[in-house]
């Protein structure tokens, strides 16, 4: 099987190399709504083939990360007992430059929800045109059992442990479902104490006083907004007149919220995990904090005032023009595909859309623009964060705006001329932009050895 020559470092002795076993992965085909993060993932890649004169041996190797590192993480507890944690680190694939992606720390996350997710960075990338491949990873454990000292601990004791497998130019992490940038700034610090020199590059997603970016938080929202503004354009759904309902009101749902309310459009229903509100006539999104600010906050607001609140399965299917859905993934399935009452969807979250409902939209007509081309403003920040870290330059957030602007709207216009000239779902566009970028990058390279 291929392998790209940068994955050929020697392992440190506490991790496990489990590129080699990737090929027992389950391949259900039947249960569509139970579908992991990876096997979507892998439907996803086989279908972009069928669009791509590519070989197979590289389509075959792009369904494997090239590595998973796991490792063992000791804890000692306030009260002095002493816990061990589960961590991960998959990354899929380093053709194009260093490994990208978030970390997770969750009492759900796995080995294949790592492998599947660090698939994904790897395209979302390569649809941006960012110089890195696909990474992801995180801890087994529930943040909110841990106190803010134990988290410190467990985060530097993480770091040592991946300390040979990340760095500026091998693997950057950046912040995902619990975790912070005050998570990133301890991985910093640790990584930068073991290598004697102060390393800002090794993490994206940190507080700007020690090198993180201006607008980095706000990012993928900013790029939902964007997208759906050139969508809704193209389609020709002025702003002015346009409906929305975004499902999750966190850092995604709540910035693409209140830029597309700003831009002229009507958000008539946002939601957090309890439920949602409803208002025909628009919600005054900016009064309401977000998840981060506080979080529950749609939850009280629905509990102050006499708007209309609905449950979450229901916000999906409103009638609106667009749909939203930041939240969480998998919540639109063959089960509530045909209610879904939009004509457009704009995939803020990762992975909303399950396999089978995106074939039952595409033949509704219902145009869905994914994820990786969607939230991808995350990543562009990153990157843009990235160069500041290397060229000890700051960048002002009216750059990082302007920069991001430009970035997602080549992206897009270069998603559009693909829909165009092959004729395909916008999913499809993304991955064939995606999978070129990857493939020719490995043709040039060759294998090693
Ligand atoms: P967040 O924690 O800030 O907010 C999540 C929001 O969704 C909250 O309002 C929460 O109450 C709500 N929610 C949680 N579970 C829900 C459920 N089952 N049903 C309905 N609502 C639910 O999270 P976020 O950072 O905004 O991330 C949201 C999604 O976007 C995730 O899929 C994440 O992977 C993806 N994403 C995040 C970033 C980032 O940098 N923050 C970048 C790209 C993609």
């Amino acid at each position: 099987m291929a392998s790209n020559s940068q994955s050929t470092a020697s392992d440190e002795a506490h991790r496990t190399d489990r590129a080699a076993d990737a090929g027992s992965e389950r391949e259900s085909t039947a249960d569509h709504e139970s579908e992991t993060a990876l096997e979507t993932a892998r439907r996803q890649l086989e279908r972009a083939a069928t669009h791509v004169d590519v070989d197979e041996a590289a389509i075959e190797r792009l369904k494997h990360p090239a590595k998973v590192h796991e490792v063992t993480v000791p804890l000692q507890r306030d009260d002095g007992s002493v816990d061990v944690f589960t961590g991960y680190r998959a990354q899929h694939d380093s053709v194009r430059g260093p490994y990208k992606g978030g970390l997770r720390y969750h009492p759900g996350v796995t080995r294949d929800e790592c492998v599947g997710l660090s698939m994904w960075m790897t395209w979302k990338c390569a649809v941006m045109d960012l110089p890195f491949g696909g990474a992801k990873g995180g801890i087994v454990v529930d943040p909110k059992s841990l106190s803010e000292d134990e988290t410190e601990r467990l985060t530097r004791r993480f770091t040592q442990e991946l300390r040979h497998a990340i760095g500026p130019t091998k693997d950057i992490p950046a912040p995902d479902m619990g975790t912070d940038p005050e998570t990133m700034a301890w991985i910093m610090d640790a990584y930068s104490m073991q290598e004697g020199e102060t390393i800002p590059g090794v993490v994206t997603g940190k507080p700007p006083v020690i090198g993180g970016s201006y607008g980095r938080e706000e990012a993928p929202g900013r790029s939902v907004a964007i997208v759906t503004r050139e969508t809704c354009d193209y389609y020709d759904y002025p702003l002015s007149e346009t409906t929305v309902a975004v499902q999750g009101f966190g850092s995604v749902g709540a910035s693409a919220a209140r830029l597309l309310s700003k831009w002229g459009a009507t958000v008539v229903a946002v939601s957090d995990v309890n439920g949602g509100i409803y208002d025909p006539d628009g919600i005054d999104v900016a009064s309401i904090p977000s998840h981060d600010e506080e979080p529950e906050a749609v939850t009280q607001y629905a509990a102050e005032t006499d708007v209309t609140q609905i449950p979450n399965a229901d916000l999906l299917e409103l009638d609106v023009d667009v749909l939203v859905p930041a939240a969480v993934g998998n919540v639109i399935t063959a089960d509530n595909a045909d209610a879904i009452g939009a004509d457009i969807v704009i995939e803020g979250a990762n992975g909303p859309t399950t396999f089978a409902a995106d074939t039952i939209l595409e033949e509704r007509g219902v145009h869905v623009v994914p994820d990786i081309l969607a939230n991808a403003g995350g990543v562009t920040v990153s990157y843009f964060e990235w160069l500041q870290d290397i060229n000890r330059r700051k960048w002002s957030l009216e750059r990082v705006h302007d920069e991001l602007e430009s970035e997602m709207v080549r992206a897009w216009t270069e998603l559009r001329d693909e829909v165009e000239a092959r004729d395909v779902s916008w999913r499809d566009a993304a991955y064939v932009v995606a999978l070129s970028r990857v493939a020719d990058a490995h043709e040039a390279r060759g294998l090693w050895p």
